[in-house]
């Protein structure tokens, strides 16, 4: 397998300002330090709970929010310095699907316009062709060409998920960043729109980075899951591995509260994480989940655990990862 994207010791601090003047007093980092490689045709998910960064580093690498320090290569070009010509070449092969089906389509524009804007950008296409385009899109992602001249508001929201996700497909994109895709739809929308991302995934060999706060969804469609907490990768893996040996006390508990459809389930097995993330402006020092886990010891409160490969392929950042072989 040949690396898609490769981010590099990546960062994005965000400035806290105070005072008359806006005088830098503190910085929240939502991104500290990120090494992460995504194979080409794989679907990686990123996991974790709100506010851990992982939606931060889907923009950062699409380069639709700067980053303060790091590098992020699709294939041989350097995604953070390209310039505008590169950039509008990338913008072609890197997309991304945004949460709120609800908000990110324009409500002034007819789902052809919303459609058909990236081609219009990016592509000289005669009238015809483009229609023909815009409704073999509509088609693609399961919606009727009939539907093409209406407004976003007289959708559901598992339709407009599915006009956002036909606007991300039409300049034939290779990498699709999937920022919390279906965690604004009804379950039962849910599974229809993660089978459609998997069949559209295998039809034109698509990759993806699929994020997501909950740890089925990603396991359902991710052939890796990386695990973000506090801005930093803390577990990387098989998505079948890591979830039934998570190398982290922190996937652990994040399995563990998953809710379970068995009535017989013992949940006094569950472990419950105390306390809330602690806030990126000012994290823990030493091992930044040290202030909630069940597994802590001294020196996690001042030596900060490398992501270190434990088994082949297998990534853990706790100093005592090898007590959960
Ligand atoms: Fe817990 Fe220590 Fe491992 Fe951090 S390094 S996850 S605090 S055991």
């Amino acid at each position: 397998m040949t690396a898609l994207l490769t981010i590099t010791n990546l960062k994005k601090h965000f400035p806290i300002r105070k005072g008359f003047f806006g005088r830098q007093v503190g910085a929240v980092r939502a991104l500290d330090g990120v090494n992460l490689t995504i194979e080409a045709g794989e679907t990686l998910g990123l996991v974790g709970e709100s506010g851990c960064g992982k939606s931060t580093l889907g923009r950062v690498v699409l380069r639709l929010l700067p980053a303060t320090e790091g590098q992020v290569h699709f294939e041989d070009t350097n995604v953070l310095t390209a310039d505008n010509k590169t950039l509008k070449k990338l913008r072609r092969d890197l997309q991304i699907v945004f949460q709120n089906p609800y908000a990110s389509l324009d409500p002034r524009m007819n789902v052809f316009d919303i459609v058909a804007e990236p081609l219009l950008v990016h592509r000289k296409l005669s009238k015809q062709d483009l229609q023909a385009r815009v409704f073999e899109l509509l088609d693609l992602v399961g919606l009727n060409k009939d539907m093409a001249y209406r407004y976003p508001h007289q959708f559901s929201g598992g339709q407009r998920q599915r006009i956002g996700i036909a606007r991300a497909l039409a300049l034939h994109p290779r990498l699709i960043v999937a920022d919390e895709p279906v965690s604004a739809l009804d379950v039962s929308v849910q599974a229809q729109i993660l089978n459609l991302l998997l069949d559209l995934k295998k039809e034109f060999k698509l990759t993806y980075l699929f994020i997501a706060h909950n740890l089925d969804v990603i396991r359902y469609i991710s052939d890796r899951i990386a695990v973000m907490y506090l801005g930093k990768l803390v577990e990387l893996g098989k998505s079948e591995e890591v979830y039934k040996r998570p190398l982290h006390p922190y996937t652990k508990a994040l399995i563990s509260a998953a809710p379970v459809p068995d009535p017989n389930f013992d949940r006094s097995k569950r472990i419950v994480l105390q306390g809330d993330l602690p806030s990126p402006a000012n994290p823990p020092p030493g091992c930044t989940f040290h202030t909630r886990c069940p597994m802590a010891e001294e020196r996690c409160k001042v030596e900060e655990p490398p992501l270190r490969e434990i088994q082949p392929g297998r990534f853990s950042a706790c100093h005592f990862a090898e007590k959960l072989l």
